[in-house]
This record gives structure tokens, sequence and C-alpha cells, in this order.
């Protein structure tokens, strides 16, 4: 068995290690995700939150119960609430009870302020689907305009940008409007849950989608909040020898996880419909096929939580600490 010395053989992944150690182990994150509410704004193509029937549940209006159920939450040991749709943002009483309660970062679709006043510490991540002419295609409008004059310079504020198969060359000019606007971005790929015609993945594509992510980070360095490691996990579904899928997975709930056996996964994890007491599946959509799953967020956990896997070689254990210190900043363990 190799020791962390024996491992860390360069000045880059023994400054990372230093600044992720305490975030991870006991005393580490332990994080959930909540839906806010089950209206959004917006009715984008594709959706899974409205194609699932996510926003059927009764959601939980009345601000007690709501506190109630984080004290109950925080009991259970989770520390980081990640806040998702609907949209958070029309609901800003219920994210004031979050945000006085438990640390916490909130999606949004950007279309609506989350005053920085109001909330001074929250950690925002806008999605994003493309350049303008696609939010206008995909989304009904521009948002993406809307969402940059909305945050500009706001150091607290990611886009999550999740690439298509049909928006790949757009990916420079996109993150030259954000760099522009003062902002930073994370990288997801797109999982063609319904099938869209145009928009499957090919291995051509995937390189094509790696290369330029890899690409971004060497050009925008201060702007691109992601791994080159990420990137290779999310475009093969691959990690050392092991393929990524349900079996996998790290981000089934905690409370549905019937698996067995259950491979290693983000300790007491669940994700809640908007009456709280609804666990969906996991991180996305049960309507979601876990043999073509890009979840950015559930690949890059997937890699977190087999540290010990990647204690193999120094390539391997950089390649570790690499995506870890990513995932770090992205939920503000560590600055930007
Ligand atoms: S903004 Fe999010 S929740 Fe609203 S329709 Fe678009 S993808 Fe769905
Ligand atoms: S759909 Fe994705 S995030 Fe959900 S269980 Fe399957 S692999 Fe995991």
């Amino acid at each position: 068995m190799l020791t962390i010395n024996d491992l860390i053989q360069d000045e880059d992944t023994r400054r990372k290690y230093h600044d992720i150690k305490n975030m991870v182990g006991s005393g580490g994150m332990r994080s959930s995700i909540y839906d806010v509410n089950n209206v959004c704004n917006l009715r984008c193509k594709g959706c899974f939150y409205f194609s699932s029937d996510q926003h059927k549940l009764d959601d939980q209006k009345d601000l007690d119960e709501l506190q109630a159920f984080i004290e109950r939450e925080k009991a259970r040991g989770v520390n980081y609430a990640i806040l998702i749709g609907g949209e958070p943002s029309l609901s800003m009483d219920r994210l004031d009870v979050w945000y006085a309660n438990v640390k916490c970062s909130s999606a949004t679709n950007g279309v609506k302020k989350i005053p920085r006043d109001r909330y001074p510490d929250m950690r925002v991540g806008i999605s994003l689907w493309g350049d303008e002419e696609d939010e206008i295609r995909l989304r009904g409008k521009n948002t993406f305009l809307i969402s940059r004059e909305n945050y500009r310079n706001d150091p607290n504020v990611y886009y999550l940008y999740t690439i298509t198969a049909q928006t790949i060359n757009q990916m420079e000019a996109v993150t030259k409007k954000i760099e522009d606007a003062g902002l930073r971005v994370h990288y997801q790929l797109f999982s063609n849950d319904q099938g869209v015609d145009g928009l499957d993945w090919t291995e051509d594509l995937y390189k094509e989608a790696r290369d330029n992510m890899d690409a971004m980070i060497e050009k925008y360095p201060h702007v691109v909040i992601s791994s080159k490691y990420y990137h290779q996990v999310l475009t093969t579904q691959m990690m050392l020898d092991r393929r990524f899928g349900w079996m996998e997975c790290p981000s089934v709930s905690d409370a549905v996880d019937d698996r067995n056996p259950r491979p290693k996964r983000l300790a007491g994890f669940n994700s809640y419909g908007s009456d709280y007491t609804t666990i969906h599946r996991c991180c996305t959509s049960v309507t979601r096929d876990c043999a073509t799953c890009h979840d950015g967020a559930a690949t890059m956990s997937w890699i977190m939580v087999n540290k010990r896997e990647h204690m193999t070689s120094p390539a391997d254990f950089a390649n570790w600490v690499d995506v870890t210190h990513m995932f770090a900043k992205l939920y503000e363990y560590i600055p930007w």
C-alpha cells in the first residue's frame, strides 16, 4: 500500500491535496438535494423535472414545517443543502428559511435574480443549455443574456453549462461571454433522456467535446472550474476499468438504495421532492437511463468516493485530487 507521501509527486497535487484534505472523511461534506418548489417560469425542451412528473407533488408551503424538516435533516447529518427546482428564485420565502438554517447553494435558470444582499454567502449555479439562439430555441427566451445581466461580476456564481452533441463548437464563444460577464463555468454533458433526434452521442462527438473542454481549461483557467480527468470519465463513462451506471452510481438516494452489493456512495445522500416526504431515486430522475446518464455531479462524486482505488499510482492519485479539488471549489469548501 502506497502512502500519501509516495503518491504525491508534484507540487500542484501537493497544494491541492492540502486544500481538500479536511473536506473528505468524517466531519466533511454531507449533502442532500431538495426541490424548493414545484413551479418554474420556463418550460425547457427535454426538462426531466416536468417530464417525470416531479412537479405534481404537493409542495411544502408551511415555513415552520420546512424549518422542522431542515432540523431533522441536520440531525441526520446533512451539513450542505443543494437546492434545486422547480425554480428556487420563485420561492424566496423558502430560500430564506434554508439560508438561515444550513449551508446551502441554489440552482436557478437565472431569469429572476436571487438577490445577493439577501443571501450574501449563497453559491448560485445557473443552468445553461447553449448560446443565445439555443436558449431561445430550447427554453423559449434568451435566458443567457438575462442571467448574465442579473449576475454580472458576482463572485459567488457559476454557470452549469450542459453541452449537447449539437453545441460542442459553441463552447468557446459561450465561455468567452461568461468571462466577459465576470462569471465562471462548469461543464457537463447532455443526457438524451427523451431520445431527441440528433442529440445522441457518438465516439467522435465524445472526443470532440472532451478536446474542447480540455482546451477551455487551458485557455480560460480562471473562468472554467473543471478537470481533465473529470472530462475523461464524463466522455467515456469509464473510471479505471469500471463503467458508470446503476451498480456504480454514488448518487442514489440512501432511503431507496436496495442495490446488492451497495457500491461506494455519498453518505446519507437523499434527493427529496418538494413535499419533503417523497424521495426521488437519485439526483436526476427515475425516467433517466443509467446506461446513458452523463450527470456531472454524479460523475464527479463517483470519482471522489473511490479514493482508495486511485491510490495505486501517483498519476491516478493526482487525477483523484484534481477532481476532488474541483468539487471543493464548486461546493465552496475552498475559494475558486
Ligand atoms: S429551468 Fe429547469 S426546471 Fe425549469 S423548465 Fe427548464 S430545466 Fe425544467
Ligand atoms: S440516472 Fe444517473 S444519477 Fe440517476 S441513478 Fe442512474 S446513473 Fe445515477
